[in-house]
């Protein structure tokens, strides 16, 4: 059995969620359930990250305490992506004791093997930010851009992680393995990036500049900074640096490690992460998987939404599973896309009320009346052989797909096989076949193509339309399911099957739906 450990970044708690996480979180989920349907032992991961400057001023500023911040915000991830049946395995918080201890630990490692030094650095220090600037981050005169004055220049001590070592190593990493970063493009991107010398990375703040954070276990006066603590969930999730990681269960699920990452984080992953787990002796993950931008655009964008989507308030008024279907539809991975209302809207009647949802209650409505739920094999004619042959071909065209990280394609390949069904119907007019005695036997052969199609086309799209394919597949009598345990097999898409027990019950799967009315202000 085929282990697979997919992972979403820990989203910062100084955000709710939005388009973008819920993008990252969806494919998380649209994933596992295509490798669980095909027989792999699937884990996915997701969570929060919760420490840092941020989120202490936040909380500050709201009256409560950071942790209250956080415990907040994370349940408002957590029940998102439940709300969404998004079926993640674990639910990683950077606040939980096993994280702190997870993070101490490998800091230990990492200074007992000599990767950690402490070193004074002179930087520009901007008094109002309360924080160093990076050169690129001042303005054209030196300035920084939000108190319009030059920052002091000030001496500060602190633990670096001797990063710099490593980028021959990182580059003969990504040159070796060329699917180890996706698409392409981004593995050339960190591959150029590593042309240039690589700096070490400072990990740490002193507690009188940050309290909201874990401890140095070697240093109590500073606790550490971003990296270590927002990176090592991946890796502490599976149980590591445990006496019994190495060689269990635990290691073999980390060997199978793919991210899922927008590309703002591309570097923060293949290059500080890689060098970390270099660093601990550990194997570096197995893939990055890297997608582009929501944009959000258009005009007609209600006030409701503003610029902000939350995916919970669209999937209620436009309908189950329709932002699942659409985001996928509509980028091309790797690639920044445009989110507009409009273009919802149009695929959401076009492929989903009109495409599927018209076939499945067309047909079931056709069966109720004049299907008897038997034909014989041998009546099957070249015609209906030729479109039962096409579920095949559309699955191989759907599972290589996935294999490419070309969802577009795989969706696209499902709807012209939706179309195929259409006009099979139309060629066969089985309410015109109802009306002549002579041919109620066809009448049941083209009924029974139609429920193999119908059958077909719940298994193949299950990992996008979960709750769709299992009530068409229910409605078909093709047994119970449940999202998260059982579900449409694919031996629908290869078997000729001649017996069929529909339920009475014809599902309405998806509801045309329109663009909201301009208001007047
Ligand atoms: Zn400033």
């Amino acid at each position: 059995m085929t282990t697979r450990y997919f992972t979403t970044p820990l989203y910062y708690v100084n955000a709710q969620p939005h388009l973008g996480h819920a993008f990252t979180t969806i494919l998380g989920d649209v994933i596992k359930r295509h490798y669980r349907q095909r027989g792999d032992q699937v884990t996915l991961l997701t969570g929060t990250d919760e420490h840092g400057e941020k989120i202490a001023a936040m909380a500050a500023s709201q009256g409560k305490t950071p942790q209250q911040l956080a415990d907040e915000v994370s349940a408002q991830f957590k029940s998102t992506w439940e709300q969404m049946n998004l079926d993640f395995d674990i639910f990683y918080r950077t606040t939980s004791a096993a994280h702190v201890k997870s993070v101490q630990q490998a800091l230990q490692i990492m200074k007992d093997r000599g990767e950690i030094v402490f070193r004074e650095y002179e930087g520009n220090y901007c008094v109002g930010c309360e924080r160093f600037l990076t050169d690129s981050e001042l303005s054209a005169e030196g300035h920084c851009p939000d108190h319009k004055k030059p920052p002091e220049k000030r001496k500060e001590a602190n633990y670096f992680f001797l990063m710099s070592k490593y980028r021959d190593r990182l580059v003969a990493h990504f040159e070796q393995n060329p699917d180890s970063i996706r698409p392409e493009n981004y593995r050339n991107e960190i591959l150029s990036f590593l042309k240039q010398p690589l700096a070490d990375l400072c990990i740490s703040r002193p507690k009188e500049r940050l309290t909201w954070g874990i401890p140095l276990p070697f240093d109590d006066r500073f606790v550490t900074y971003v990296w270590v603590d927002a990176l090592t969930n991946y890796l502490a999730a599976t149980g590591w640096p445990s006496s019994s990681w190495a060689g269990g269960a635990g290691e073999n699920l980390w060997s199978s490690a793919r991210h899922l990452i927008a590309k703002d984080i591309l570097k923060t992953h293949a290059v500080y992460w890689t060098a970390m787990l270099m660093a601990w002796g550990v194997k570096p993950f197995f893939q990055l998987n890297v997608h582009g931008y929501w944009l959000i655009g258009g005009t007609k964008m209600s006030k409701s939404l503003g610029n902000v989507i939350r995916p919970v308030e669209v999937e209620a008024t436009y309908g189950r599973e329709t932002l699942r279907y659409y985001l996928l539809r509509e980028m091309s991975f790797g690639m920044d896309s445009t989110f507009t209302l409009e273009s919802y809207v149009n695929s959401i009647n076009a492929h989903l009320a009109n495409g599927i949802g018209n076939l499945a209650s067309r047909v079931l409505t056709l069966c109720q009346k004049n299907f008897q739920g038997s034909f014989s094999i041998d009546s099957l004619t070249d015609m209906d052989r030729a479109l039962l042959e096409k579920r095949a071909q559309t699955l191989s065209a759907w599972n290589q797909s996935f294999e490419d990280l070309k969802f577009q394609n795989a969706l696209k390949a499902w709807s012209d096989l939706v179309t195929a069904v259409d006009l099979y119907v139309n060629d066969n007019k089985p309410w015109a076949l109802a009306k002549d005695s002579a041919q109620s036997e066809r009448l049941q052969v083209v009924l029974g193509v139609c429920c193999m199609l119908l059958g077909a086309l719940a298994a193949i799209v299950y990992p996008v339309l979960p709750e769709a394919s299992i009530k068409l597949a229910q409605s078909l009598g093709l047994g119970l399911f449940d999202l998260k345990k059982s579900f449409p097999g694919l031996q629908l898409v290869t078997e000729v099957r001649t017996q069929w027990k529909l339920s009475p019950e014809v599902p309405k799967l998806f509801a045309r739906v329109a663009l909201p009315t301009p208001q007047a202000e």
